[in-house]
């Protein structure tokens, strides 16, 4: 059985270009890039390019480009720099709709010292702005704002954001980790001091990821060791999981265009005809602002993990909230967050695609899915609840 993969927010298939890239840096050419022979200094240089290459997706400038070991770090890296290089300011400010690797550090730190203000956001998963701004105050040590969320795929508007951020002098941070490789990010016209970004998202190797840090911006290194990353992140490269990164920085850019037109269209194909085939489903979150890869679709009145568990019957990998939190039974933060309602929250499946999936594809699961919610929802005693109310 051949897999139809539309998970690509869990993770993405590894680039055939990127494989071929990295290859020989497993065994050929395996010096250490701070090594003064040749041997090495001929990794050093690739991994010049490779930095360049990063900078190059998202409008920085190379030196401004910290690798670290994955999404997570970066996010942890740029939100201890903040709170390290800040010890008086004694609040932070995050949504509450941010991944576990920002949300789970703002909760620890709430408990150790920090008052801590979490954003809501409405029904569209659009943030209260307001209430962002009301909370800045001089005490504010950072202000971490994803750039697009991995449940709902809704984009925020970071420009508009970071201004407000900038102009009460506060740190700003984003977790990019979603939005690099699927959006034009051009950091010369958008005031952000750290981005996180994650390899494995956008057809790089896993266990990879970049910190961007503006030119000028006060940081503490969160690995304290060795002078490599110059000084800002100590430990010997990784070496060949950067040169991918690098290469899939390149090939996202190229896919920038009308490659991801056609992720978008097929996207859209897939929602509008599993909404008209379907009763009682919705999309979360806004259409417009959102990532042209993602759709959570909520088929009110089943559970998510049925849904999976009869797709992965016939190789159809998607998602039930995160990735992360797919394995309890509560319905995600980012739902709850959103209000959507219990019933329809527990029936939410995510479908993220990337450039590899094909209209043969799409057009599979548009024929298997609504058969496999008809059966569920004939043992749904909620669904025949519902039925016999209406
Ligand atoms: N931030 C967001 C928005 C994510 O979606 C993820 C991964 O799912 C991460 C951070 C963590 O990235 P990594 O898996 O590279 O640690």
């Amino acid at each position: 059985m051949s897999v139809i993969y539309v998970d690509n927010n869990a993770t993405t298939q590894v680039a055939p270009e990127v494989m071929e890239e990295i290859l020989p840096y497993f065994n050929e050419f395996y010096g250490n890039p701070s090594s003064m022979h040749s041997f090495g200094g001929q990794v050093g240089r690739k991994l010049l390019e490779a930095r360049a290459d990063v900078a190059a997706l998202i409008g920085a400038a190379p030196e401004e480009i910290i690798f670290t070991g994955c999404g997570t770090e970066s996010d942890s890296t740029a939100i201890w720099a903040a709170i390290r290089s800040y010890p008086d300011k004694k609040h932070i400010i995050t949504s509450r709709v941010e991944h576990p690797a920002v949300k789970n550090l703002f909760e620890y730190l709430s408990k150790n010292g920090y008052r801590v203000t979490f954003v809501p956001v409405d029904r569209q998963g659009h943030l209260d702005l307001d209430y962002l701004y009301k909370n800045l105050s001089d005490d504010t040590a950072i202000a971490s704002i994803m750039w697009a969320n991995n449940e709902s795929g809704v984009i925020f508007p970071l420009e508009e954001i970071s201004q407000a951020v900038k102009e009460h002098g506060v740190v700003f941070h984003t977790d990019a980790v979603q939005a690099v490789g699927k959006i034009p990010i051009d950091l010369k016209n958008i005031d952000v001091d750290m981005l996180s970004l994650s390899g494995h998202k956008f057809h790089g190797p896993k266990g990879i990821g970049a910190l961007y840090v503006r030119k000028g911006t006060k940081f503490f290194p969160f690995l304290i060791g060795g002078h490599q990353e110059g000084g800002r992140r100590g430990g010997t490269e990784n070496v060949v999981s950067i040169i991918g990164l690098g290469k899939a920085s390149q090939l996202a850019a190229n896919h920038l265009g009308k490659d991801i037109t056609r992720v978008k269209e097929l996207r859209d194909k897939l929602e509008n005809e599993l909404l008209k085939r379907v009763p009682s489903a919705f999309i979360n979150g806004d259409h417009k602002n959102r990532l042209p890869n993602t759709t959570s679709i909520a088929f009110e009145y089943v559970e998510g993990e049925s849904i999976l568990l009869m797709m992965d019957e016939f190789g159809i990998c998607a998602s039930s909230g995160s990735a992360c939190t797919s394995g309890s039974l509560e319905p995600s933060h980012v739902l709850r967050a959103m209000g959507v309602p219990f019933t329809a929250a527990h029936g939410s499946i995510r479908f993220s695609l990337s450039v590899y999936n094909t209209k043969e594809e799409i057009d599979f699961i548009i024929e298997k899915l609504p058969p496999i919610i008809e059966r569920l929802r004939e043992m749904s005693p909620f669904w025949k609840e519902q039925k016999s109310a209406s």
